[in-house]
């Protein structure tokens, strides 16, 4: 089970879509909580209006044959029981998935250092 569909996670759940293209006998789920792969490095050409944003998202559905794909947030992972808690859907429906092996990449937060007011800049 992969979570997270950003650059960790797509990578290596496109590097599964060949394994399983080759018949590799495992099952393979990423879960991500857009239900599309954000290509950041063009984010800045959008805010300038240079490009739409259309062309820097990618449905992960489409990027991913093979690969099963859980449109969800992810709550809790029990590493013990190895099973994740996810929600998904208007209401925040609760499913519990079990996996044998996890590939984190749920990316990063900034660090705001408690330095007084950054936070607070950064989200005007
Ligand atoms: C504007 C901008 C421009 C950039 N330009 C470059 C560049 O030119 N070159 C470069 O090398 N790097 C660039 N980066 C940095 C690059 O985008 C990151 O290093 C990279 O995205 C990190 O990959 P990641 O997989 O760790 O995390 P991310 O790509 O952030 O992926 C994490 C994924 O996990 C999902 N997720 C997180 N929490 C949950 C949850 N609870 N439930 C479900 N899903 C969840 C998120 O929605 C996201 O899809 C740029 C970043 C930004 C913001």
């Amino acid at each position: 089970m992969i979570l997270g569909g950003g650059f960790g996670g797509m990578y290596a759940a496109l590097e599964f879509e060949r394994a399983l293209a080759r018949g590799a006998d495992v099952d393979v789920t990423l879960v991500n909580r857009d239900n599309f792969f954000l290509f950041t490095p063009m984010l800045h050409e959008v805010a300038a209006s240079d490009l739409d944003i259309t062309n820097i998202v990618s449905p992960i559905r489409k990027l991913l044959r093979r690969v099963t794909f859980f449109h969800g947030d992810i709550e809790t992972v029990d590493l013990v029981k190895k099973r994740v808690g996810l929600s998904h859907g208007h209401e925040q429906h609760c499913h519990a998935l079990p996996y044998d092996h996890l590939v984190l990449a749920l990316g990063s937060t900034t660090n705001f250092f408690d330095i007084p007011g950054w936070q607070t800049a950064r989200s005007r």
